[in-house]
């Protein structure tokens, strides 16, 4: 197995030709992390805040000093809920639940050695049953990232339940606009995102 030091020279090498973190990131969403006065209004709102190890304002802190290594190789990213409760506080409109999107992205893109197989894998059936149906399908995210990660017989037995429950449908649920959301997704892969 590679040692952690060897992964961090590797990871260095293979992000040596990109641009600057702060670059990037106002390229993907607008938003200069650069601009963030590290007020902290953001975190005392995020509901994960005391689960993880870089809180939305360490994001926009690290964002800022060029640690793309780190930031890329952080579960915390992972931890979002995708709330927006921090956009929705941030005095500065830094909008930082876009930049740690934008970072889970540049992860899956540029360091997918550095991230957990389970992290990868529900990131990766979240996007496709988006992209099939416009919106979560239970069953489908489901089976997509048993399939993804390998964890084909974990909670196996709690699925008889959820059936009975109602909360898992065969039938997976439909948009209207599922082409133009399927447009997003060409649009945004032609942009290299
Ligand atoms: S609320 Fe905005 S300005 Fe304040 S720390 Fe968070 S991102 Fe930075
Ligand atoms: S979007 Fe993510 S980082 Fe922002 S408040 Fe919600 S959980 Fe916290």
């Amino acid at each position: 197995m590679m040692s952690t030091e060897a992964q961090t020279v590797q990871s260095e090498n293979a992000t040596a030709h990109l641009p600057t973190l702060a670059d990037e990131l106002l390229r993907r969403t607008g938003r200069n992390p650069a601009k963030c006065y590290q007020c902290g209004k953001c975190s005392a709102g995020c509901p994960m805040a005391a689960e993880t190890d870089h809180r939305p304002h360490d994001v926009l802190r690290l964002a800022g000093l060029d640690r793309r290594e780190q930031l890329l190789a952080s579960e915390s990213l992972w931890l979002c809920l995708g709330c927006e409760t921090c956009t929705a506080r941030c005095p500065n409109d830094c909008d930082p639940a876009s930049v740690i999107d934008a970072l889970k992205a540049m992860a899956v893109e540029q360091l997918p050695d550095a991230l957990p197989k389970p992290f990868s894998a529900f990131h990766h059936a979240f996007l496709d049953q988006i992209k099939a149906h416009g919106r979560i399908s239970e069953l489908g995210m489901m089976v997509s990232y048993k399939l993804r990660s390998g964890a084909l017989f974990a909670d196996a037995t709690s699925g008889p339940g959820m059936f009975q429950r109602g909360k898992l449908h065969l039938k997976p649920p439909k948009i209207e606009g599922v082409d133009e959301v399927r447009a997003i997704f060409k649009a945004c892969e032609e942009d290299g995102q």
